[in-house]
């Protein structure tokens, strides 16, 4: 579905991506993993077309062009950003009404908006309440339930577990492996490395804007050399 070759990206003079090769199937939950500023919302971002890069990104048998977030999104492809991206100002349902304007099946759309209140009740219950009100983890089911909206195809997820406690950080890795059985195809950034191998199909290790390991899950968890460093403590 996704076939990344020598990307590489750069803010200024700093180099964040030197060169990156990456694959993602049709169907596969696929993590990218590694410490802060390894690159991994660099790549996300670039494939959401929210940056300029050098390389080839190729979705569906297309090359993606840089910056073209919007055509992205039309296309299938969602990110949910890292600090989840939502209007505080606006209510829960002003929120998902976000999700749906790219959507040319207005009256689809806002049934489906009716159902997401149902999928996630905590949301149908703060309808009318003010976005910022929401706890950390509510508001990722909120960013999450707003990119499903778009109906993508591909679903990038950056750090969604990020400043969530660890009841909340279960529920969200359920609900995300769930996803595989809705035909969705899904890229999760993560930190949290034990605990993401256990929901995903393959992983992507990342050190300093290159991929220095890759592999199925459990290849993974059983390779010596993917050492503590990586999968220490989480
Ligand atoms: P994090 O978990 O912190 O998001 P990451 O692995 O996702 O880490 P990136 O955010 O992709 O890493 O950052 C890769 C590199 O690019 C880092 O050195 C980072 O400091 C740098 N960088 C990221 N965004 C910018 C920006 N807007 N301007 C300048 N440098 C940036």
């Amino acid at each position: 579905m996704l076939t990344i070759r020598g990307l590489q990206v750069r803010y200024g003079a700093i180099t964040a991506l030197r060169g990156v090769d990456l694959d993602i199937k049709q169907g596969e939950i696929v993590a990218l993993l590694g410490a802060n500023g390894a690159g991994k919302s660099t790549i996300a971002r670039s494939i959401a077309g929210l940056l300029p890069f050098q390389g080839d990104i190729t979705y569906q048998g297309e090359k993606l062009v840089p910056n073209a977030a919007e055509k992205n999104l039309r296309r299938g492809i969602a990110l949910v950003p890292e600090g989840r991206g939502i209007l505080a100002r606006m209510t829960v349902y002003e929120n998902l009404l976000m999700g749906i304007y790219t959507r040319s099946d207005k009256s689809e759309a806002m049934a489906d908006v009716a159902k997401m209140l149902e999928r996630f009740p905590i949301l149908g219950k703060r309808r009318d309440g003010l976005a910022s009100l929401l706890s950390g983890g509510e508001q990722q089911m909120l960013a999450i339930g707003r990119a499903l909206l778009s109906k993508p195809k591909l679903l990038l997820l950056d750090e969604p577990s990020l400043g969530l406690a660890p009841l909340m950080t279960d529920t969200l890795f359920k609900m995300i492996a769930q996803f595989r059985d809705e035909g969705l195809t899904v890229l999760l950034v993560e930190q949290k490395a034990r605990q993401t191998l256990k929901i995903v199909d393959r992983a992507y290790l990342l050190e300093t804007g290159r991929v220095v390991t890759s592999g199925t899950a459990q290849a993974l968890i059983d390779d010596p050399t993917v050492s503590d460093a990586f999968l220490g403590g989480t």
